[in-house]
């Protein structure tokens, strides 16, 4: 026998038992966007790699080491998408749709990053997000925030996760920032590791996004963001919160909170969890009015989020019952000799027409009453109907409940009636 193949390192089957749960989510989550007025954007999965370097920046965890970029036959750099956004923004600008134009834009599918695979981190992962074009105001931001805080109460999980944001203010504000940091960092280079030394001249600020405890720790007395704020962003900020106030939507304002990708500025918010370990940002998102300008199109103002379906995945999989999420089979058609089984196919037919809802399966591949009915429980069906020469000379079929073992004759004319009764 030869060797069996495998999937790629962190790319994952979705299994058939756990794709109801999948199916589960992302019916909620375009439920959600389209309840809040968002169009669904489909964009391919491959982009040139040029996209991905202008836009999350040369110098951050992506595009430095996680990319999964190659040539193509013509030589040409190609990236598989590691995020949604910059697809979002070159698509909009390519077919027109941003230039004095106000967007509410969703997306959902697969990214890739080239990372250490553990729970709640993979090289292929999905992403659900929703982008809004040519709002400049702070109802835009609230409005984003406020579409996650209504996914978590539809999923039930509204006291798993709590919202951090902060302000980045803007772009000469960060850069008179920067200066202080590097300032203050230059002072400790002896604590520093050796991503944040290099970052210190290349990209400062992705060194206050370190995953490491020590320089957590010098960053505890290191200048803060949040002196050195425009007024403009100021405002912005608190007209932001005030928005989330009338939400209902409760937030921690964390000064440090600056994300892993270069675009952003003014507001940006992550979506924790305390249950998924070191990997608790399920979604993230905020401003960046300069991306669309940086790639090439007019100018317009963007705030949005990425939602990690993986990581809400975990978090559902113990919370979400099993009826939920793999309903049972509701009909399982059972026949004793072949007249019986033909009566069954065209039977089982009608049966789809009229209750489109149900699940509706036939026996397959033969044998005794006692196989078919093993099967029948094996696909956890709520009914089987049942019919041999007897049912069919007289007209009707047995319907026995698999809940509780009961039987019942019932006249072929009378049975739709019946299992409406039933199924309902
Ligand atoms: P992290 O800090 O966990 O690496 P990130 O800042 O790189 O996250 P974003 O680029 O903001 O993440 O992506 C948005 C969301 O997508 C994350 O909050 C997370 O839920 C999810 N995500 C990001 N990378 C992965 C991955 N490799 N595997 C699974 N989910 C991921
Ligand atoms: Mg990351």
């Amino acid at each position: 026998m030869s060797k069996t193949i495998q999937a790629v390192r962190g790319m994952n089957d979705c299994l058939p038992e756990q794709s109801g749960l999948w199916q589960w989510i992302e019916a909620k989550l375009r439920a959600a966007a389209n309840s809040y007025g968002y169009q669904e954007l489909r964009t391919p999965i491959v982009e040139s790699t040029d996209l991905f370097k202008r836009s999350i920046g040369e110098v951050t965890d992506i595009v430095e080491k996680e990319m999964y970029t190659f040539e193509d036959r013509n030589g040409d750099s190609l990236t598989l998408r590691p995020e949604g956004t910059a697809c979002c923004v070159r698509a909009g600008n390519q077919h027109g749709l941003l230039y004095n134009q106000q967007q509410k834009i969703w997306y959902m599918g697969p990214m890739f990053r080239h990372e250490r695979p553990q729970k709640g981190r993979y090289r292929q992962f999905h992403q659900f997000g929703i982008e809004t074009y040519g709002f400049p105001s702070a109802d835009a931001d609230a409005e984003v925030i406020a579409v996650a805080a209504w996914l978590w109460r539809e999923f039930g999980i509204a006291d798993d996760v709590r919202l951090e944001i902060n302000s980045l203010g803007s772009n000469e504000a960060r850069e008179q920032y920067k200066n202080a940091l590097v300032e203050y960092l230059s002072g400790h280079k002896d604590k520093l590791d050796e991503d944040s030394l290099r970052r210190l001249d290349s990209n400062p600020l992705r060194i206050l996004d370190s995953k490491n405890a020590d320089i957590q720790a010098l960053l505890q007395s290191a200048p803060s963001l949040t002196e050195y704020l425009d007024e403009d962003s100021q405002q912005h900020f608190a007209e932001v919160q005030a928005r989330l106030d009338a939400y209902g939507i409760a937030y921690t304002v964390n000064p440090t909170l600056v994300r892993g990708l270069d675009y952003y500025n003014r507001t940006v918010f992550e979506w924790v969890t305390d249950s998924l370990g070191a990997q608790g940002t399920v979604c993230a998102g905020g401003r960046y009015d300069g991306l669309v300008e940086q790639l090439g199109g007019k100018a317009s103002p963007a705030v949005g989020f990425a939602l990690g379906m993986e990581r809400l995945a975990l978090i559902l999989a113990e919370r979400v019952a099993q009826e939920t999420i793999n309903p049972p089979t509701d009909i399982y058609l059972a026949s004793m000799g072949e007249s019986a089984e033909l009566f069954n196919i065209s039977l089982a037919e009608t049966l789809r027409n009229a209750f489109p809802e149900a699940r509706v399966q036939t026996h397959m591949g033969g044998g005794n009453f006692k196989k078919q009915m093993k099967r029948a429980d094996k696909v956890n069906a709520r009914y089987a109907i049942i019919v041999g020469e007897q049912e069919l000379n007289e007209q009707k079929v047995l319907v026995k409940s698999l809940q509780d073992g009961q039987q019942e004759e019932v006249a072929q004319a009378e049975l739709q009636a019946y299992l409406k009764l039933k199924l309902a």
